[in-house]
């Protein structure tokens, strides 16, 4: 249950350096409420300085030697413990992502298993992660490749998955042998408190996963700019993401950046109506739409556009929008006054464009909902590719359909978009299917499923403004972690003539 100022203190959450539960040396705080009732507080939590973050930078690099050589398979069952601690907590881990981000508990749980998915496969890499031998050109000569940490690295993590974001890229981080630098959302601290309690508990050496909250501007960007720290994962919004890459390039640093979406689902004439309909609907509200694999647009070829968007209506008005915590509630509050300002805005932009909206469209208040921030599902119709609506990331439960005329038109209009993050086609036609996943742009490629989901043993990850840098997750992820050590062993009795040319 959470505290309200009223009933009981609120409590102070502190960042993790060192081993420690450290102040800022601000000494300043910044309230956390919740977004289903924005008069309580769920905590006070660090607004960090660069100092504090160079601090926590130099503390993983005084932890790097012991845990770069500490064997994988042993750094595994570090993983392993913070696996089951997570699973004896995975209620308080619900609900505190519940409260803190507002999605509904059943997505909320389903969150908390993608995380321990992760950190399983990732524990399990600690006794393969592979490098290979091959015949050298010489005789009496070895060759093979082994895997090294690439040292300290910054992980900057959005609000909308606040654990599982951080644990992909933890979890893959420290059984390569990294040590970290954890900088959350700044709205999302509390998930991210919990989430290192798990592997404080789990017997993390100190200085190994260090723990800093605070604003991207300062708090990221120190970590961004600090010469020992060698690699970044950054999740988050292209502007931002596009300027830690160059930023990283300038400074030789390793980075990947998982960015924004326009997801787009087409439903061809043939398909199976009801599964797509099931599909789409929680595509596009599931979550309140604050996933970036969300469905953000459908294209429907048009023999079934009207007997579709009777249906899409109708179904899009059963759901139930209300708090996160009600288990009846389908679609729960936006997390922040930010993006209800960001999605009413958009919802004008698409009126004032000439788009008919279908269903939806206001901002819910009265009773309950004037404690959060909610907006009603909402449907746009008569969209065409070149409106805002059509072509910027929302972020929302804002849908915008369009009308094709076949396979060829409505992939047309799917890649029409600077992003290239997920995707799918329904239909029961093998041959179009096939056409459809050679030609889509999007990382990700569904066939009658909705855009979102993944699996942890497989790649995660976009093209174009989408992603840039190796794919998160999957054997992928230790690419990115490690580098990979070229090693020559020439055990012959004599010196070799000529000597090698390069
Ligand atoms: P941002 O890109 O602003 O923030 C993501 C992370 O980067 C946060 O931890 C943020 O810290 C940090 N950050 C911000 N500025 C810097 C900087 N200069 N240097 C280093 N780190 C920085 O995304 P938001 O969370 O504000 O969301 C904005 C929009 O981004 C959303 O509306 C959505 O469109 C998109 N988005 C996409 C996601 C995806 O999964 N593809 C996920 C989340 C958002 P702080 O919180 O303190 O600002």
């Amino acid at each position: 249950m959470a505290s309200t100022p009223e009933t009981t203190p609120v409590a102070t959450y502190r960042n993790y350096i060192g081993g420690q539960w450290t102040e800022s040396q601000s000494g300043r705080t910044y309230p956390i409420t919740s977004p289903a009732s924005k008069q309580t507080v769920l905590g006070e939590f660090q607004t960090s300085t660069p100092a504090d973050a160079l601090q926590a930078v130099a503390a993983a690099e005084a932890a790097l030697e012991g845990w770069a050589n500490t064997p994988a398979p042993a750094r595994a069952q570090v993983l392993y413990r913070a696996l089951e601690i997570m699973g004896r907590r995975s209620d308080e881990l619900a609900r505190t992502i519940t409260l803190e981000e507002g999605k509904p508990l059943a997505d909320a749980r389903g969150e908390v298993r993608r995380a321990m998915n992760i950190i399983e496969y990732a524990a399990g890499e600690g006794r393969r992660m592979f490098g290979y031998t091959t015949p050298s050109e010489l005789p009496s000569t070895v060759a093979y490749t082994v895997r090294r940490p690439l040292g300290v690295v910054a992980i900057i993590t959005p609000w909308n998955f606040p654990i599982a974001i951080p644990a992909w890229k933890m979890a893959p981080a420290l059984i390569c042998g990294n040590t970290l630098i954890f900088k959350p959302a700044s709205i999302t601290p509390f998930s991210a408190v919990k989430l290192t309690e798990v592997f404080e508990e789990a017997g993390l050496p100190p200085g190994v996963l260090n723990l800093i909250t605070g604003p991207g501007g300062s708090v990221g960007n120190a970590l961004v700019e600090s010469e020992a720290v060698r690699g970044i994962s950054f999740t988050g919004s292209t502007e931002i993401g596009t300027g830690i890459y160059a930023e990283g390039a300038r400074r030789l640093k390793k980075v990947q950046c998982e960015m924004g979406g326009k997801n787009a689902v087409i439903l061809l004439a043939d398909a199976d109506l009801d599964k797509a309909l099931g599909g789409i609907v929680q595509g596009a509200f599931g979550s309140t739409g604050q996933r970036c694999t969300a469905t953000s647009r459908v294209i429907v070829e048009e023999e079934v556009y009207d007997s579709f968007m009777e249906q899409l209506v109708e179904r899009t008005g059963r759901l139930k929008v209300g708090d996160g915590m009600a288990p009846d509630t389908d679609v729960s509050p936006l997390s922040s006054q930010s993006q209800l300002d960001t999605v009413l805005e958009y919802i004008g932009v698409g009126a004032e464009e000439g788009a008919n909206l279908a269903s939806g469209g206001r901002h819910l208040t009265g009773g309950e909902f004037d404690q959060g921030y909610y907006v009603e599902p909402t449907i746009f119709t008569d969209v065409t590719p070149e409106m805002r609506i059509a072509q910027e990331e929302i972020f929302g439960p804002v849908l915008t359909v369009f009308k094709a005329k076949d396979l060829e038109e409505a992939v047309q209009i799917s890649n029409s978009v600077k992003f290239g993050l997920s995707s799918s086609v329904y239909t029961r036609d093998l041959p179009r299917a096939y056409r459809y996943i050679n030609t889509v742009e999007a990382g990700m490629v569904h066939v009658n499923a909705p855009t979102l989901g993944g699996e942890v043993h497989l790649p995660f990850g976009g093209l174009k403004a989408s992603g840039v840098g190796q794919r998160e997750q999957g054997v992928e992820a230790v690419d990115f972690f490690s580098e990979v050590i070229t090693v020559y062993i020439d055990y012959a009795d004599e010196a070799r003539t000529p000597a090698p040319f390069i």
